[in-house]
């Protein structure tokens, strides 16, 4: 998972019956706090990992049972090295929290035109019945090849689907108003195979 993190803030102490690490960092444009206290005893301990919300007040995203790690943590003491030893454990919670956090956002809102539209290239392309499954790997050959898939939909009702325009074509720019300037070539994948 290869989720960039930004250390923003930490924060690390120890008394005798209970020591903590506290580790901030920014991960997909969220701020995510992984807390790991560990007390003289097991039941007062814990390990969590947090994302701040909108109204600026901390959700819990995931949590390490005490018992996965408070017997392989050394007893208090005011001399200890929080961040030393709390540290791998703050790590791995907030990796899981950029497992989290990184998945991909709730599916588009599709217009009823475009689902319109997407029946009728169904039909037109197999059949007024027609059924087709994409498989995975259809959609990574499909998206390695060509251009991004683009979506208009025309002031007469019409929509268009393509994926024959380079990112900077006037017709993409202009959202199909005006012409290709037929420098919009991608390299026939007809060589490599389908999968
Ligand atoms: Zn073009």
């Amino acid at each position: 998972m290869n989720v960039t993190m930004t250390e923003r803030d930490s924060a690390a102490g120890a008394t005798s019956t209970r020591y903590h690490y506290t580790r901030v960092v920014a991960m997909a444009g969220r701020t995510v706090r992984a807390c790991v206290e560990r007390d003289y005893y097991l039941g007062h301990s814990c390990a969590v990992v947090e994302v701040l919300n909108d109204q600026m007040t901390w959700t819990s995203l995931a949590s390490d049972a005490p018992s996965n790690w408070w017997y392989d943590t050394p007893t208090p003491t005011h001399h200890l090295d929080a961040s030393a030893v709390l540290g791998r454990l703050a790590d791995d919670l907030l990796y899981r929290a950029a497992r989290i956090v990184a998945l991909p956002p709730t599916p588009l809102a599709m217009s009823p035109r475009v689902h319109g539209a997407i029946s009728a290239l169904l039909a037109t392309t197999y059949r007024f019945d027609g059924e087709r499954r994409i498989e995975p790997d259809e959609v990574t050959w499909a998206c390695e090849r060509g251009g991004a898939l683009h979506i208009f939909e025309h002031g007469s009702g019409a929509v268009t689907f393509t994926k024959a325009h380079r990112d900077d074509c006037p017709f993409i720019t202009s959202s199909g108003a005006r012409d290709c300037d037929d420098e919009c070539v991608f390299p026939d994948p007809a060589s490599s195979s389908r999968p």
